[in-house]
């Protein structure tokens, strides 16, 4: 243990002890995107956080339906470690007596396991600054707000909207008031710094941003959202999701990724914005478009995972907000890439990229990892992205969609996958059991989905997420 480790340590336990944190959960998400854990009890905290809480590797083959995809090296005999970064210690203000730490998965030696997401994002984290750069980055979600009730025909349990306001009115702020108070002050006082708030377009739609923080805080930050607006909306009686379609014929919920590049001084503390660049059209670098050009390169395997659940495609439509083709844009809402043009007082850092193509049922650490690993490919090889497209691309001919090189996104989660499949970059960086586990795991869900109608997915996904 590195001193500065061995000080983060000591700080976790006195906090934890000074709040009288009963059970501190040291939490994971899965190759189904799940948010799973084990949590400790106080008196024993010190010893846990220094060898991790054992764990079956059987838990990294688990889909969202709680079968076990056949993975070698991950089945009922063998041993991981759920090992928590006491950086992250929070008390969990909708689980009074309750901590959380966001945790690595570790062989019992400690060293990384293979299998390991946050291990993933992090690698993909030093790799960016091995070329001189660091990423700042933000999840935006979007959830809905209801309750779960039974279907009056007897099919699966239906989450009801709270609201049926329209997008952005006041009548939305007025009723989900209570519910965003608390929810706001929870996010707040885990550190999650809240930044916006408003009802959007789907009945029952929330979204509350959260501002950026260096990548792998960002991913944290993620996790622990989720957990707050669900645990929030339980306490009260309610049922919240960030499922991307628990509703079918409404609008969907995205999380938008935010992110962008800082340059790394040789000290290794931040240095200029690496995004900008103020003589250009769209305020946007050389390094800029080259991040595009990996994106768009590597779009259909990156969205397997950011889009990592069969909801996820009933969400990616052309005319949703959510994106449908593979361009990017200026401001253009129907991209998959989405220049955002600067704030005015603050050009430079605020010039940010946004993927649309992204949602709650991912793994976080995955996402946002081969986010980074296909970005950094753009730069590598400086690959043109092309013109922007500034218009939504549904509305163009066949004809100029093919000029554009604006395809569509992959239609089901089964077609992303066989994308990822032939990603030899994405493949390579995940590792043969990361990419294993997370193919077969991913491929068993298509499959089981395949033989259920909407309704049963609806009800499987925002029961989940
Ligand atoms: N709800 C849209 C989606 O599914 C996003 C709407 C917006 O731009 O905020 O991504
Ligand atoms: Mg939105």
């Amino acid at each position: 243990m590195t001193p500065a480790d061995a000080s983060g340590t000591s700080v976790a336990i006195d906090t934890a002890n000074e709040l009288n944190l009963e059970l501190v959960r040291f939490l994971y998400a899965d190759h189904g995107g799940v948010t799973r854990g084990k949590a400790a009890a106080l008196r024993f905290l010190p010893e846990r956080i220094a060898s991790g809480i054992g764990h079956t590797t059987a838990m990294m083959a688990i889909t969202m339906l709680e079968t076990l995809a056949p993975v070698d090296g991950m089945s009922p005999v063998g041993e991981v470690r759920i090992k928590p970064d006491p950086e992250t210690l929070v008390a969990l203000p909708y689980a009074p007596g309750a901590g959380a730490m966001l945790a690595d998965l570790v062989r019992p030696d400690g060293q990384p396991w293979e299998a390991c997401s946050r291990t993933f994002l992090k690698q993909a984290i030093a790799e960016l600054a091995s070329e001189g750069f660091t990423m700042e980055a933000a999840f935006e979600p979007e959830f809905t707000l209801g309750r779960r009730e039974p279907d009056p025909s007897g099919g699966p349990d239906r989450l009801v909207p709270t609201d049926d306001s329209l997008c952005y009115s006041a009548t939305g702020f007025h009723q989900a008031h209570d519910f965003v108070m608390e929810l706001v002050g929870a996010l707040n006082a885990q550190g999650l710094k809240v930044e916006h708030y408003y009802p959007e377009l789907g009945h029952g739609q929330q979204e509350i941003s959260i501002r950026h923080a260096p990548a792998l805080q960002a991913a944290d930050h993620h996790v622990l959202y989720r957990e707050t607006v669900r645990g929030v909306a339980f306490r009260r009686g309610l049922w919240a999701s960030l499922a991307p379609k628990p509703i079918p014929d409404q609008a969907g919920n995205g999380t938008h990724l935010h992110a962008s590049l800082t340059e790394l001084n040789a000290d290794g503390s931040p240095g200029a914005p690496a995004f900008t660049d103020p003589s250009d059209r769209y305020g946007l670098s050389k390094t800029g478009y080259h991040f595009i050009g990996g994106l768009l390169k590597h779009i259909g395997g990156l969205v397997a995972l950011s889009c990592g659940s069969v909801n996820s495609y009933r969400r990616l439509q052309p005319q949703f907000w959510s994106s449908a083709y593979t361009v990017y844009g200026m401001d253009n809402r129907e991209a998959a890439v989405r220049i955002c043009s600067p704030l005015r007082g603050d050009p430079a850092s605020t010039v940010n990229l946004e993927f649309k193509p992204s949602d709650s049922s991912a793994n976080p650490y995955l996402a946002l990892g081969a986010f980074i690993y296909a970005g950094l490919d753009g730069i590598r090889q400086r690959i043109d992205p092309g013109e922007a497209v500034n218009v939504d691309p549904a509305t163009m001919t066949e004809e100029e969609r093919q000029t554009a090189g604006a395809r569509r996104l992959p239609l089901s989660l089964a077609e992303a996958l066989d994308e990822l499949a032939l990603d030899d970059l994405l493949i390579s960086k995940l590792g043969p059991m990361r990419s294993t586990a997370y193919l077969a795991v991913k491929r068993a869900e298509a499959a089981a989905f395949a033989e259920h109608d909407t309704a049963w997915e609806c009800f499987q996904h925002f029961l989940r997420f």
